[in-house]
């Protein structure tokens, strides 16, 4: 088990360096391949089996062949998760490999201003961290706008779920382009050059308001279990 298996670039090669990860734990040696060839994933795996990195190092990889940010784009990846903690230890995450690809992150979580929130947002950013009710609270104030982002992450979705943020999570998934959904029929080939919808569900269990979520919105997800 190495990085360089990982089929990541050069890029996040370096910046995985520097963080000082010496090899991808087993969820990120299964998981970021799939992420990289646009695939959907279904990860059940625990905190501490190094989940986080493993959507986080696809996403930015995605984001370095995407034009840089002007005015009028961004954000290109959504992350949500159910609680205040565990956006903020996503974006910590995200945060170590992202400062040196030069990617800016943005966190929206309840409990602080949402015109200061928005305002970060607007100023330019590539990622978004949320709550799913904050962040719906956003777009609902054009604070934010999903029509370039097709890189989303559901991180402990059964939580989400027994939270009661279904319709939230749902919201936030149909402001984005469904143009960009992969076909429903499997045995149809993906266009390499094309840019897909790429979406990772993270969750313990599977009850069956996460199944609902994931025949919806996921297309042909490999499910990897660690
Ligand atoms: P997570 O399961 O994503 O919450 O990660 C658990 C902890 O493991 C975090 O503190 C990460 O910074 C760390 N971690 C994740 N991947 C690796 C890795 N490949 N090598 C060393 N530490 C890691």
């Amino acid at each position: 088990r190495n990085w360089a298996e990982s089929k990541l670039n050069t890029e996040l090669l370096k910046a995985i360096e520097r963080v000082g990860y010496d090899k991808p734990s087993p969820i990120q040696m299964a998981a970021i391949p799939l992420g990289l060839q646009q695939r959907d994933v279904i990860g059940v795996a625990e905190t501490g089996s190094g989940k986080t990195a493993a959507f986080v190092l696809p996403m930015l990889t995605y984001i370095t062949k995407l034009p840089p940010l002007s005015e009028e784009n961004g954000p290109y990846a959504v992350v949500m998760a159910p609680t205040r903690e565990l956006a903020q230890q996503i974006q910590d995450e995200t945060v170590k490999f992202a400062h040196y690809l030069g990617i800016k992150v943005v966190s929206v979580v309840g409990g602080q201003s949402i015109e200061e929130q928005g305002f970060r947002i607007r100023q330019g950013c590539e990622v978004v961290i949320a709550t799913p009710g904050r962040l719906l609270d956003c777009l609902e104030r054009r604070y934010c706008v999903l029509n370039q982002c097709n890189y989303v992450v559901l991180d402990e979705a059964d939580r989400m779920i027994d939270m009661g943020f279904e319709p939230q999570v749902a919201g936030v998934l149909d402001a984005m382009p469904s143009s960009n959904m992969k076909p429903e029929n499997q045995d149809e080939e993906l266009d390499e050059k094309k840019i897909y919808r790429t979406t990772y569900m993270f969750s313990a269990t599977m009850p069956p308001a996460v199944e609902r979520l994931a025949r919806k919105y996921l297309r042909n997800p490999v499910v990897v279990t660690i």
